[in-house]
């Protein structure tokens, strides 16, 4: 049995996994940084270690945290996603030394990883995969020659790669000759891996993904598919969860494709299929992330189901709570990515204290997030903030609910993407459920809107709902 989790993570996420742990009845341990000591991450659990003074290194080092797991009594430990939720050694060190790792094991987490080895085995699964290079490239040579006969335009893609870093589209011989040494030269520092591979370009497609939930016992479901096509530098910032684009046969056959990937790997505990969807209708295999996603949330608003939760009862060796059959999707969900960063300023990140922070509330409307009025948001990690859920009944009630949401948010003291979310609620495109991952870069006007409501606007009105509260 699973009495204490120790939460290798920090901000929104750790916050998350802390709330699952408080409704099962569980202890839970934070770590933190010098620079994180005032995140809400600390305070949420119910004890908290400082893991060093460096800013990134506590948070990256599995022997350290495996140690402090079984010093403070804890029995597993939830990765999160990001620092080393997708890192072998992590769930290796925890085998060995006999603490649960709530997630896949490191056979998996290794193979997944590599997203050649990944292609490999779901195209013996059956499972179609974009078409591409049948392994890494060796120099520029081999690229060039794999590129000819795959035809241009291709993706050059780290194979370690994540977060949609070390993905470049190259039309010609020419760019990719330009990109080559550059993509190396972000996949080695960034994953530690030189390694590279090419993928044809699918131009225009939708990314649509699976969740996926799988236990000890051999039962695998899925949770529906999410929308993730409005992108920008292929980095997610709006999910959708159902699409609005698939149709119910598609919608079948995508969670079908999603549930045979999973049952090749053998694979246990929370996971995602990414696919792309071509403008012709074919579903193509991408990556899977084995791991908690980012965007959990709307699948947990559409279906009811407490995904970290799950993921922990999985980890202790219980069969899923409920059968494929059980799982039906409800309304639309929309989650948006509150960056601390200007929208319009080329996204630049805006790191600095929070004069003022008000989360949208009311009906439908679910809000993760790690920050609070007077919080000092420190420069040395992600720029997401705090993700703002919604979900309703039709997709024309969601967005609605969205632009209602984002009205009621107040982020004072850094600029933050919410203005830029407003521009693209407003879009007749979005709103007609139309999209796909070339979406922002078609409409680059929806970086050069007119802030909704300036800072004066924003001061008056609070003026006047101070004055009627207290009855003037
Ligand atoms: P998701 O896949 O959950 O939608 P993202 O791709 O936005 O989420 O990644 C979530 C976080 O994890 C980001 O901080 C990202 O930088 C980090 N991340 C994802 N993959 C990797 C990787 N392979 N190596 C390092 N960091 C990663
Ligand atoms: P990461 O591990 O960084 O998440 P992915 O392989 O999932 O990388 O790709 C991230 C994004 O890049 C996708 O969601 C998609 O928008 C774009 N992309 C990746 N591969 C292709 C491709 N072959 N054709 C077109 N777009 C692609
Ligand atoms: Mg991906």
């Amino acid at each position: 049995m699973i009495k204490k989790i120790l939460i290798a993570n920090r901000g929104e996420i750790a916050v998350r996994i802390a709330r699952a742990c408080a409704e099962m009845g569980l202890r839970s341990v934070a770590i933190f940084s010098e620079a994180d000591r005032f995140s809400l991450h600390v305070k949420k659990a119910d004890e908290a270690y400082c893991i060093g003074s460096e800013d990134l290194a506590g948070y990256l080092n599995p022997h350290r945290i495996v140690n402090l797991a079984i010093e403070t009594g804890c029995d597993a430990i939830h990765p999160g996603y990001g620092f080393l939720s997708e890192n072998p050694e992590l769930a290796r060190i925890c085998t060995l030394r006999g603490v649960r790792f709530i997630g896949p094991d490191a056979r998996v987490i290794r193979l997944m990883g590599d997203k050649t080895e990944a292609r490999r085995a779901m195209m013996q699964a059956g499972v179609p995969v974009t078409p591409g290079s049948a392994g890494n490239v060796e120099n520029l040579d081999e690229a060039l020659k794999e590129a000819e006969r795959i035809g241009y335009p291709i993706m050059l893609k780290a194979t370690s790669g994540g977060g949609g870093r070390g993905i470049r589209r190259c039309n010609d011989k020419k760019e990719l000759k330009a990109n080559y040494e550059r993509v190396i030269s972000e996949a080695t520092k960034a994953f530690g891996s030189a390694d590279v591979f090419i993928e044809k370009c699918i131009v225009n497609p939708r990314h649509i993904e699976v969740q996926i939930l799988a236990d000890r016992h051999g039962n695998v479901a899925h949770l529906f598919e999410r929308d993730c096509s409005i992108q920008r530098r292929n980095q997610k910032l709006i999910e959708i969860a159902p699409s609005p684009q698939l149709t119910p046969e598609q919608r079948a056959c995508i969670g079908e494709l999603a549930v045979r990937a999973a049952r090749a790997v053998n694979y246990e505990n929370a996971g995602t299929v990414e696919f792309l969807l071509t403008a012709q209708g074919e579903f193509y295999f991408m990556e899977m992330n084995t791991r908690i996603q980012v965007e959990h949330t709307i699948t947990e608003e559409i279906t009811g189901i407490d995904i970290v939760k799950e993921q922990i009862c999985i980890a202790e060796g219980q069969p899923l709570s409920f059968t494929q059959e059980e799982v039906q999707p409800r309304g639309y969900a929309i989650q948006f990515r509150i960056n601390v960063e200007d929208p319009k300023n080329d996204f630049l990140p805006s790191f600095g204290r929070l004069t003022r922070y008000y989360a949208p509330g009311g009906p439908g409307v679910r809000t993760d997030t790690a920050i609070y009025t007077g919080y000092e948001i420190p420069p040395h990690y992600d720029s997401m903030v705090a993700k703002v859920i919604v979900w309703g009944r039709t997709w024309a009630e969601t967005v609605a609910r969205g632009q209602r949401a984002l009205n009621d948010m107040m982020i004072g003291g850094v600029r933050t993407t919410i203005p830029f979310y407003q521009e693209i609620l407003d879009h007749p495109d979005f709103q007609a459920g139309r999209f796909d991952t070339g979406f922002l870069a078609a409409h680059p006007e929806l970086t050069h809107y007119s802030l909704k409501r300036s800072p004066e606007e924003t001061t008056l009105a609070i003026a006047a709902a101070i004055a009627a509260h207290v009855g003037f």
